[in-house]
């Protein structure tokens, strides 16, 4: 049996994880699916929909975990293409035609006469106004800072670039311009198809990247209600706005990730570890779920053991009591998916067990439940019981319970099978689904005997039930219940 964790892990999907025999492995390892539509469009989803459904013989809601989609948004890509450039080389930065895209480039070295005459590169890049955007002398970055371009001059619809920090640009990497939050529009036609897509299938959160205020929070969530839907909205914080609006996005947002990528961009390496710091106890404070993520454990997409430096990144998250530690490239495309969910797994149960958490005091937020979701919680602390099971019905007792930071795990019984999926995320939450029926005590018989099942309870233990009674009375949770098991 794996060891109960509270901080949960997001595994980005790609083809290193879609192997059957990776998957079905980490598979209960897993809080959240994350689906990058950075690199995803509708068809590449339904193809992985397919693959997740024949590898693990689940439909996917029945799949046990939540599952994230996370937008594109303001954000500027190169092309799908595989560039090698030197230091020194001058490149340019330009929206290529959809011609230009499909014919192959003509090779960079020319003949004129008996001389060579270098011609530069051109990277074609999604969007067609970078050369309004910059100026000579400004930087630009690819791939989180693994390339570095200094802007020599704009010409013709261009930016010409000198390559400072050479390398291999890979596929559809993110193109930056450190310090300067580019004005673009919140959502790109692009954007806007995938919200439309995800907003009909079987997603339970939304990541929007580049927030900028709150605002922008709010339009996502009104385009999603044009769609039909109220997904809860996960606020990316990676832009010099974004913390700048820290509070008004926490306020409008159920989430915020720590998109450290992007982040380290824009500010300096050594703000990049305070900000975390500050949005995590702001976001915990009210109640938002906080997620930090990108670089964990970076070197395991090539090898098979993590740096020290990244195990304590990764410990230290657990400390900071994040609900959930994301892996990007490690589980998407790296080569030992599998080994990292695991050392991840191993470094969070070892830190969970040293920095024991219960946050009683600190929490801020005053919701009308929130009294005896604490009192639960005190109770089960008081009296040494282990789970404390809240029977739910739209989901409000179980953010709470996790806001709380725990340490115990608690368990959501919930009949909503989208809200059982959603609440993967949560830390120290533990869901369960159940079938609809009035009578509570064959509800609590049903809950226990799942319990037992899979080996959560021992014979004998008490638990804790939170609930609102009587059933289907529109009633919020108003009963705490001690039973024997
Ligand atoms: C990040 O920038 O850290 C991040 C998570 O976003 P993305 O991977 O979409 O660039």
């Amino acid at each position: 049996m794996i060891e109960e964790r509270k901080t949960k892990i997001i595994a980005t999907i790609g083809p290193a994880l879609l192997q059957a025999n990776v998957l079905r492995q980490v598979l209960p390892y897993i809080g959240a699916f994350r689906f990058n539509f950075s690199h995803l469009n509708e068809s590449k989803v339904e193809q992985i929909f397919s693959q997740l459904r024949e590898i693990l013989g689940m439909q996917l809601e029945d799949i046990p975990v939540a599952f994230i989609a996370d937008l594109r948004g303001r954000e500027i890509r190169s092309e799908a293409v595989t560039f090698t450039l030197q230091q020194g080389e001058e490149v340019l930065f330009k929206k290529k035609t959809k011609e230009e895209l499909e014919l192959l480039e003509p090779s960079p070295m020319r003949k004129a006469g008996s001389l060579l005459i270098k011609k530069p590169q051109i990277i074609g890049i999604d969007h067609g106004f970078l050369y309004n955007l910059v100026e000579p002398g400004q930087r630009i970055t690819a791939d989180d800072g693994e390339l570095i371009f200094s802007v020599k001059a704009i010409e013709q619809k261009a930016v010409r670039v000198v390559v400072e920090k050479g390398g291999v640009l890979k596929s559809h990497k993110a193109i930056n311009v450190p310090g300067h939050d580019l004005k673009l529009p919140m959502h790109s036609k692009e954007d806007k198809r995938s919200l439309r897509y995800i907003a009909k299938q079987r997603f339970n959160w939304v990541a929007a990247s580049f927030v900028n205020d709150a605002d922008d929070i709010a339009e996502v969530r009104s385009f999603l209600k044009k769609q039909g839907s109220s997904l809860p909205i996960i606020a990316k914080i990676e832009s010099n706005l974004a913390v700048k609006n820290i509070d008004e996005i926490i306020d409008a947002a159920e989430g915020v990730m720590v998109a450290r990528g992007d982040l380290g961009e824009n500010f300096a390496d050594e703000d990049v570890p305070v900000i975390q710091e500050l949005v995590l106890k702001k976001a915990r404070e009210k109640g938002r779920v906080n997620i930090i993520a990108t670089q964990m454990l970076d070197s395991m997409i090539e090898n098979p053991r993590p740096k020290r430096a990244e195990a304590t990144d990764v410990a230290q998250s657990s400390r900071l009591r994040a609900d959930a530690v994301m892996l990007s490239g490690e589980t998407a495309i790296g080569k030992h998916p599998g080994a990292a969910i695991k050392v991840m797994h191993r470094i969070l149960c070892a830190s969970e067990k040293y920095w024991t958490s219960n946050i009683l005091q600190e929490y801020k937020s005053k919701t009308d439940i929130m009294p005896i979701c604490r009192a639960a919680l005190q109770l089960a602390s008081a009296s040494a019981v282990r789970h404390v099971i809240t029977v739910t019905k739209r989901g409000k007792s179980a953010v709470l319970l996790s806001s709380f930071r725990p340490d115990i795990t608690c368990i959501v019984a919930g009949m909503n099978k989208e809200l059982v999926q959603r609440s993967y995320l949560y830390y120290a939450i533990s869901p369960i689904s159940i079938k609809e029926t009035t009578e509570k005590d064959k509800r609590f018989a049903e809950i226990l005997q799942n319990l037992r099942k899979v080996r959560r309870l021992k014979k004998g233990e008490t638990v804790i039930f939170l609930y609102a009674y009587p059933f289907f009375m529109k009633k919020s949770t108003n009963t705490i219940r001690l039973l024997e098991v």
